[in-house]
């Protein structure tokens, strides 16, 4: 069977759902179609002309980027623009683009995830928190011979998950007391009489974003008229995540010891610093891309350094200011390790249906003059 952009999608969606993206965020399919039939697709961190070439020439149907090119939308499409020919050339070759940014940022195995992971830093969190999961408690009263049913209906419908538990439900049975009013027509009981039916109370807890299902899963299976349901809002922490991470290394070392590292994970000659060579570090805050409206984050939240991209001379100088070291990897460093990442989740996912190539180009505009 064949494979279509809208199936990749969908696939990449559970990894990289729309959600964990900042709201003014252009992602998702940006050219080509849903329906278009998918044999190969290029992954690359950026679309330029050379990018495109590329993916011409290997006869590629889709391409998976995480910096739309369309960020900062055109006044006019004409194709004289570096835009506009990067649309002509898309549109001319049915080349289906769809982009991941902030959300393949904040994803567990995003950006910041693989980036820290390359650090080997350990007991990592969001620096930020973009996405909550937001938990509610659900119970409903059912008879005792729809206690299994219900149980089963709202469980299958997304109840009941708590980490790696799933069908987590709370049973507590008693007697409920109702009478049918004129024109009703109990499941049990009669009218105008007040029964007493043996029932049990199902509790169970649910991310929000499931109410709807198990609402629909229940009422569909429930034989009362009129069952009776509570929903109730919870505090309770749930899975959360967001832009930049912040975790520790091994021990600390020295900040030069600690640039090397970064040399080293992610393969630049060349680092931008502030600090002191040999103060130690050990807390280390990170964002891949272009941090530095997140640099107080880091500093507030005790880190020693922190590890981003476009630093800029005002940012640096407040930074450090406050005693916050800061290494400046460049965005498109600090980003490219996922792509490899992203590669590897469309083999897994299609390798029986369609190829995955890797971007060869090298979309850094910058150069480093070694003299
Ligand atoms: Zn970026």
């Amino acid at each position: 069977m064949s494979l279509k952009t809208s199936d990749i999608i969908r696939k990449i969606e559970q990894w990289l759902p729309e959600k964990y993206a900042m709201k003014e965020d252009k992602i998702g399919l940006i050219t080509g179609s849903f329906e278009k039939e998918v044999n190969k697709i290029l992954v690359t961190l950026d679309v330029n002309m050379d990018v495109i070439k590329e993916a011409v020439n290997n006869k590629v149907d889709m391409i998976f980027a995480h910096h739309n090119p369309f960020y900062v939308m055109p006044e006019t499409f004409v194709s004289d623009t570096p835009q506009g020919r990067i649309l002509k050339e898309l549109l001319k070759n049915d080349i289906s683009l769809y982009v991941a940014h902030t959300n393949l940022d904040s994803a567990f195995g995003g950006v910041n995830d693989v980036l820290a992971d390359i650090l080997g830093l350990k007991n990592v969190s969001s620096l930020v928190t973009g996405w909550k999961e937001r938990y509610i408690k659900f119970a409903v009263n059912v008879p005792l011979s729809f206690e299994e049913k219900i149980r089963k209906a709202i469980t299958e419908a997304g109840a009941g998950y708590i980490g790696n538990y799933s069908d987590c439900t709370f049973h507590i049975e008693g007697n409920g007391y109702f009478m049918p009013k004129q024109g009703t027509e109990p499941f049990l009981g009669k009218a105008e009489e007040l029964s007493k039916v043996p029932e049990v109370k199902i509790e169970t807890i649910l991310n929000i974003e499931k109410l709807d299902k198990v609402l629909k899963a229940m009422l569909e299976v429930h034989p009362y008229e009129e069952p009776a349901y509570d929903i109730i809002p919870l505090y309770n922490d749930g899975k959360k995540t967001g832009l930049g991470r912040i975790g520790y290394i091994q021990n600390p070392i020295t900040l030069k010891d600690f640039l090397e590292l970064v040399k080293k994970s992610i393969g630049v000659s060349d680092l931008k610093y502030t600090g002191d060579l040999n103060r130690h570090v050990y807390k280390i805050a990170l964002c891949g891309g272009s941090g530095m409206s997140f640099f107080k984050d880091a500093w507030q939240k005790g880190a020693d350094v922190y590890l981003t991209g476009d630093i800029k001379f005002h940012e640096a100088q407040e930074a450090k200011e406050l005693g916050l070291a800061l290494i400046d990897a460049g965005h498109y460093a600090t980003e490219k390790p996922v792509v490899e990442k992203a590669a590897n989740f469309l083999l897994l996912n299609f390798k029986e249906k369609a190829q995955v190539i890797i971007s060869k180009v090298n979309t850094d505009p910058f150069a480093y003059y070694k003299g």
